[in-house]
């Protein structure tokens, strides 16, 4: 069994196919999905979206990307939607820095902190988009005595800063970048991080797996994401999906 971390299930790309891709996702065996939202103009959809589906989830928030679009009301719209309790919302994401986000730094920081403090708030971890920002994030997530942790999705780069983010209570999420044969770095990365770290994502419909034709990417590939993951560790693949299952649930779905 399976769970997608991460996927964009709300995009447009994916309307048309919704009901035949989520049984298609059943009969693969990825038994949830969670949805995080990029801006607000999303959040309704996501939740109608979860609402009517068992096996997706969601998180809200405003991406890097999206903040030079940023109204006046969106964090106290976020803040009244966080407050509603909901049990298909599992975090507040996707949030964080990225270095070719159009945004400004020194507004990205704001923003980025003010989530932060919502998902305080609401008692929330976080889905972090992390991109040539590591160590200013980290410096971000100490200073704000952040404890309820997260992940850090599409995560690439060093053991160390893995290891970083680990102690500051984060997963790391992997996906479509271990498929391709010159992420030699990530990939020596991910086969020495514990166990308990790693949760599987596909970042669909982006981040195509290498080889993929179409440059579309899907939820259904996560069990080929899964086998270059098994590549690179030494633990069996059955220890491997049910401690994946259990690293997702203990970060995102508490019952
Ligand atoms: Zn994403």
């Amino acid at each position: 069994m399976f769970i997608d971390s991460h996927c964009h299930l709300d995009f447009p790309c994916f309307t048309v196919q919704l009901d035949a891709l989520l049984s298609q996702l059943q009969e693969k065996q990825i038994i949830k999905v969670i949805i995080p939202a990029t801006q607000r103009s999303g959040w309704h959809a996501i939740q109608a979206l979860c609402a009517e589906h068992a096996p997706c989830y969601y998180a809200l928030g405003i991406h890097p990307h999206f903040i030079d679009s940023l109204q006046e009301d969106d964090l106290l719209c976020l803040q009244q939607l966080l407050n509603h309790s909901d049990k298909k919302q599992v975090a507040v994401g996707e949030i964080g820095l990225d270095k070719y986000a159009s945004a400004d730094m020194e507004l990205q920081e704001s923003i980025f902190i003010k989530q932060l403090q919502l998902a305080q708030r609401f008692n929330l971890p976080i889905i972090l988009h992390v991109v040539k920002k590591q160590s200013r994030v980290l410096e971000i997530l100490k200073k704000q005595h952040f404890t309820l942790g997260g992940v850090y999705h599409a995560f690439s780069g060093s053991y160390e800063v893995a290891m970083e983010f680990i102690k500051l209570g984060f997963k790391i999420g992997i996906g479509g970048v271990i498929t391709y044969p010159n992420s030699t770095k990530t990939k020596q990365t991910i086969r020495r991080l514990p166990i308990e770290s790693l949760l599987l994502e596909t970042d669909a419909p982006d981040m195509p797996l290498y080889l993929q034709q179409d440059g579309f990417n899907s939820p259904l590939n996560i069990p080929i994401i899964f086998e270059s993951l098994c590549l690179l560790r030494k633990e069996s693949k059955s220890c491997l999906a049910a401690q994946i299952i259990k690293n997702t649930e203990t970060i995102f779905l508490k019952e």
